[in-house]
């Protein structure tokens, strides 16, 4: 410490003692306070996001008992007020651990999704579904097989499923690979079973290409259509269900652009 006093009278170095004094304590208080506070702050952020985290993630998966009480459109108001929370950034915090725990001993999923396979549509994130809430099935185009049919008839008659959702989207690099006519491989027989959602495209008054992105959108669309009216013309399982009203089977398509889901008029 560098003492200034000593090049001063003793009346100054007497003065400047108490000052230098006063402005240590001043010094050491505002160091303390300062340290004090911050502290706190850290320490309040860490307990809230912590606290909150661990109080609110959702550890539960759903049980026979609660997929019991839904009714399909229940399930599909679900969906609808799920996606909301998704495009809004506002999705559930769950606990993924404790949900494979809690999902290990049984799974009462309440509706079966089939999506096309890109990458830029997480199916239970777009509905804000969880471990256990739905069954996937996923194909380039979203289109159903004998397999696909299979799989819906074991998700709804055996394992429960209430609602069916076929989910197109925008951008979709299948419907403009129908469009285009690529062939490639396996790939080729793939986007044959697209073709009907072109010829229901047809009326399209407007540029009939890949470019057009209002002429890919009704293709998309029209493609889910013709995937419900397939899942009903191919399916008597389903399709008796349907009639009973033990299931409904509903079409979407996902904007990449916006996360947002637009649910088709039926035909
Ligand atoms: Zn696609």
């Amino acid at each position: 410490m560098i003492d200034i006093g000593q090049f001063c009278d003793n009346k100054k170095i007497t003065m400047n003692k108490n000052i230098l004094l006063t402005m240590r304590v001043l010094c050491i208080f505002f160091f303390l306070t300062s340290c004090n506070t911050s502290s706190q702050k850290v320490h309040t952020t860490g307990v809230d996001s912590t606290g909150e985290k661990a109080n609110s993630a959702v550890q539960r998966v759903l049980t026979a008992e609660e997929r019991a009480k839904l009714t399909p459109d229940q399930i599909l108001q679900q969906f609808k007020e799920g996606n909301e929370r998704f495009r809004t950034n506002n999705s559930t915090n769950r606990d993924h651990s404790a949900q494979i725990r809690n999902s290990a001993v049984g799974q009462y999923p309440k509706a079966v999704v089939l999506s096309c396979l890109d990458s830029r549509v997480p199916v239970e994130d777009v509905f804000d579904q969880g471990l256990g809430d739905v069954f996937v099935g996923r194909v380039a185009g979203n289109f159903v097989n004998e397999d696909l049919l299979g799989s819906m008839e074991f998700a709804c008659k055996l394992a429960g499923a209430k609602l069916i959702l076929v989910m197109g989207h925008q951008h979709c690099g299948a419907i403009k690979g129908v469009i285009d006519e690529v062939k490639l491989g396996n790939l080729t027989s793939l986007l044959a079973k697209l073709k009907p959602a072109v010829k229901m495209s047809e009326k399209f008054d407007g540029d009939k290409t890949s470019k057009n992105e209002a002429y890919v959108k009704l293709v998309a669309q029209n493609n889910v259509r013709n995937t419900i009216h397939n899942i009903r013309l191919k399916s008597p399982v389903l399709k008796e269900m349907e009639d009973k009203g033990e299931i409904k089977i509903f079409g979407a398509f996902y904007t990449l652009t916006k996360g947002e889901l637009i649910f088709l008029d039926q035909q």
